[in-house]
């Protein structure tokens, strides 16, 4: 008989001081499957599900995959869109009938606006269905907050092990092999959780720099692995961006049964990490410093990459700060390309126009102009419009279907924008191209990202900067008005 999975997965990053509210429609505007949906869309593809589905033929599981959705970052999850996602859930593992375990993707920093430990609704009523003794794997985003109720009701904890997520796939073949020898009856997993009083830890989970702690984390964690009774070693920097009980970094240690020394390896790991917690193994520059190194770049220069790192809507900002954008334009910077700013009405006022036409736009900064600058008064020629669908090629998520929805890239000053009416970060060097603009051959790139960028397009720079423009995504977050955050917390108090 072969063994009875069910696959699903329901993520979101919730940003406590997002003004916007997540709703069904934007969960359906990213990615959003059901039932039989899900092998067509996800078969192949370098995500969580990919893996998934390739898991099942690998050890020849029954696959039961109810639900796979996420949206872009933003506020609070609607109650609607929760109880939409978790009523297909819970369904898709009653039709299921009799399971030998459970695989869930999710991210770890889900607030809804019923509940602020989300993921842990989720396995709640994951194990009122299917009860305390089948083996239930997670998969996480190493930005994530993990709660002592995820903790108790895993078997599993498995998080990427590489920032940006180049290993979403691998990530959830980890989890399934670990899985399978659990349904196999060779082990017996269970989590122990060690967290400590930090808003964020373990270097905000940078890889790419190649160095840091969680670099050197993940190699003690690779240790920890070989040792007798221990599974798995998960690692968290935490979601500083959230408001409730359980933020912050944490370390999972997944061991067979009871090992002894499961929870000593999780709180060393966890030392570790709260020692080194002022390390940044990339600094973020000022727009000051952003503008000077644009002001260098030659002719014949491959590239200069800005990360918008503060206001990346894969973080939940809101994706319309100008205030790069009006320092380049200030400086006289051309050449240059930047993708995207959020603002429906500008895009619809562009596409109205048509191409080739001159437009007066208003452009950007009307969520709150106090994160990130306020709305560019701009004469804008619009170069090109678009259904906004872009497929990942890679190295990130390659295979990605995503959209900025009905969008157009204006000219401003020698700047092509890029004009959304979906709010999106920017991962992947497809969503210049489908707008006719060639990413290679600019002076100068503008993406609205924290980490994920780095992946495609350091390759085609000259040199990455990450730059802090001061929108909800912003380092400095002694800004935010934290109220739920247990006192005292790193680096709001120092400890
Ligand atoms: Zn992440």
């Amino acid at each position: 008989m072969p063994h009875r999975v069910l696959a699903a997965s329901i993520k979101h990053e919730t940003h406590a001081f997002n003004r916007l509210k997540t709703t069904l429609a934007h969960f359906k505007a990213q990615q959003f499957a059901l039932g039989d949906e899900i092998p067509q869309k996800y078969a192949g593809v370098r995500l969580e599900m990919g893996g998934f589905l390739d898991a099942a033929k690998r050890y020849g599981w029954e696959l039961h995959h109810p639900v796979c959705t996420f949206a872009t970052p933003g506020g609070a999850v609607a109650d609607e869109a929760f109880e939409f996602f978790c009523g297909h859930l819970v369904e898709g593992l009653k039709r299921a009938g009799k399971l030998d375990g459970v695989a869930l993707a999710l991210h770890g920093s889900m607030v809804t606006e019923s509940h602020d430990d989300a993921e842990g609704e989720i396995l709640r009523r994951t194990r009122a269905v299917v009860g305390p003794d089948i083996p239930v794997a997670v998969t996480l985003d190493p930005h994530c907050n993990v709660t002592r109720e995820m903790a108790r009701l895993s078997s599993i904890i498995t998080a990427f092990r590489t920032s940006p997520h180049v290993d979403q796939y691998e990530t959830a073949l980890r989890a399934a092999a670990i899985l399978d020898r659990a349904m196999r009856g060779e082990v017996k997993p269970r989590v122990y959780l060690a967290r400590r009083a930090a808003l964020n830890a373990f270097d905000s989970a940078r890889t790419y720099t190649g160095k840091g702690p969680m670099i050197e984390a993940l190699k003690r964690a690779a240790e920890i692995e070989r040792e007798q009774g221990i599974l798995c070693v998960s690692i968290h920097s935490g979601f500083s961006r959230s408001d409730f009980a359980e933020v912050g970094p944490s370390v999972a240690v997944t061991s067979d049964g009871k090992a002894r020394r499961a929870r000593e390896f999780a709180e060393q790991l966890m030392e570790f990490g709260w020692q080194n917690r002022r390390i940044q193994s990339e600094q973020v520059a000022s727009i000051e410093e952003a503008v000077a190194a644009a002001k260098a770049v030659r002719p014949g220069d491959k590239p200069l990459i800005l990360g918008d790192y503060g206001d990346a809507p894969g973080g939940g900002a809101y994706g319309d700060s100008t205030s790069i954008l009006k320092a380049l334009l200030d400086a006289g910077i051309k050449n240059a390309a930047l993708a995207a700013i959020y603002d429906p009405d500008s895009a619809h006022k562009a596409r109205a126009a048509g191409v080739g036409a001159t437009v007066n736009l208003t452009l950007g900064g009307k969520h709150d102009p106090a994160f990130g600058g306020g709305p560019l008064e701009a004469e804008a020629r619009v170069i090109a419009l678009s259904d906004g669908a872009f497929v990942y090629k890679g190295p990130y998520g390659t295979g990605t279907r995503g959209s900025f929805g009905e969008s157009a890239a204006v000219e401003v000053d020698g700047i092509a924008i890029i004009l959304s009416t979906l709010n999106k970060g920017i991962y992947d060097l497809e969503q210049f191209r489908i707008y006719g603009i060639e990413p290679t051959e600019k002076s100068v790139l503008v993406v609205k990202c924290m980490q994920g960028h780095h992946a495609a397009f350091d390759p085609i720079g000259s040199r990455s900067i990450d730059v802090d423009s001061g929108g909800l995504t912003t380092i400095d977050i002694k800004r935010f008005p934290y109220r739920k955050v247990p006192r005292p917390v790193w680096p709001l108090d120092e400890i």
